[in-house]
């Protein structure tokens, strides 16, 4: 049988993503993109800041998304008013 926790899984893998702070040590997580402790910047691992177009992509996507759930909840209202 297994001995880790689920706990304990999530630690490790947190750790796993924890770095020191390159000017005070402090740990920050990988994606980090600014120390919480002293404020300077950190450069991220595995993570790229999202583009422009990216940003405007997920943004249509979820506007797109917001007005079929929209319509829906429209078209449901009027089929069950009946
Ligand atoms: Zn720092």
């Amino acid at each position: 049988m297994k001995k880790t926790t689920i706990h304990e899984d999530k630690r490790a893998k947190l750790e796993k993503h924890t770095l020191a702070c390159p000017n005070c040590g402090y740990p920050v997580l990988d994606h980090m993109t600014q120390c919480p402790n002293c404020k300077s910047k950190l450069t991220p691992v595995g993570y790229q800041p999202m583009s422009d177009q990216k940003i405007k992509k997920i943004r249509w996507i979820t506007y797109s998304i917001g007005a079929v759930i929209s319509i829906a909840i429209i078209v449901l209202i009027i089929v069950f008013r009946k």
